[in-house]
């Protein structure tokens, strides 16, 4: 599932192509996917020009004249852009040593569900094999998009993530940390892989709970989290099977984690081996030497 850094590197790839770009056409393959009427979307949109691109957490938003055009990716959703003066690659190809199918430039397929064609030519596709991801259309008007992200949590990167605002969310919780890393009203934009990583750098074992927290610990993991996120950024992404750039390549990031995926593999710092646990119904990896069940000192 792309987190916040694929989020990130996708919005960045994105932004020299779309931007002050007018919407020429919309073309929607399975509608379910858009939490609106399918020619509501065309209607709305079509002639309006793009803005900015922004992100918040695991969205990517794309604003417009007078609307948001919000994406949330889901489990398996790409979104690139297709550049007429590039050739189309016309069948898949596996990366040799990573086996990730590499989805590059290609012409729209049965799993793209969503096409935005421009005025200059070119056009970004949504594609998502598994379709959990969302595509939403609101309005501008004050506060609009702060209403729509009321639930969501802390921002890294901006002035919201200080310190102050981070213990804050401690409060009242008695979850164990990877399901509080988890929860997108915590901080916004953390996933799986991001978790066990922030965890791993702060030197915390997943399984603990909060009120076993002291608050250097909390301190470690403020401090953890916008590292591995922004290392994460560095290398464009994670990719272990869906996850693309806007010019349809994976990230290298899967090469650099510590944890996360390496369960049986030895530890980079100390080589203890890495377990994997379930919590949360998901898979958590971390070293029982570097991440010690009892408090830290
Ligand atoms: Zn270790």
């Amino acid at each position: 599932m792309p987190e916040l850094p694929e989020v990130e590197t996708i919005r960045r790839g994105l932004e020299p192509h779309v931007i002050g770009h007018p919407v020429h056409d919309v073309l929607v393959g399975d509608p379910k996917i858009l939490q609106l009427e399918a020619h509501h979307l065309k209607d709305k949109i079509r002639g309006q020009s793009i803005r900015s691109l922004g992100r918040r957490g695991k969205f990517l938003i794309f604003e417009l004249d007078r609307h948001y055009l919000i994406f949330h990716f889901g489990m398996t959703g790409q979104l690139t852009f297709r550049d007429p003066s590039r050739s189309d690659a016309n069948r898949f190809k596996r990366h040799p040593v990573t086996g990730l199918e590499r989805a590059r430039q290609h012409v729209p397929d049965r799993h793209t569900h969503l096409q935005i064609h421009f005025e200059q030519g070119g056009a970004i596709l949504f594609r998502d094999i598994r379709k959990f991801g969302k595509v939403f259309l609101i309005e501008k008007g004050k506060n609009r998009l702060s209403v729509f992200f009321n639930r969501l949590g802390l921002e890294p990167f901006t002035p919201d993530y200080n310190i102050q605002a981070f213990l804050e969310r401690f409060r009242n919780r008695k979850l164990r940390l990877k399901s509080l890393l988890l929860d997108q009203r915590f901080v916004a934009g953390i996933g799986n892989i991001y978790a066990d990583e922030a965890l791993f750098e702060a030197g915390l074992q997943p399984a603990r709970t909060i009120p076993s927290l002291r608050r250097f610990e909390k301190e470690k993991l403020f401090e953890a989290i916008p590292l591995v996120l922004k290392r994460g950024i560095d290398y464009g992404g994670t990719s272990f099977r869906d996850y693309v750039n806007s010019n349809g390549e994976p990230g290298t990031h899967q090469e650099k984690l510590m944890v996360y995926g390496r369960q049986g593999e030895s530890c980079y710092r100390c080589e203890t081996i890495i377990e994997k646990i379930v919590i949360s119904q998901r898979g958590t990896h971390f070293c029982p030497t570097c991440q010690p069940r009892r408090r830290g000192k």
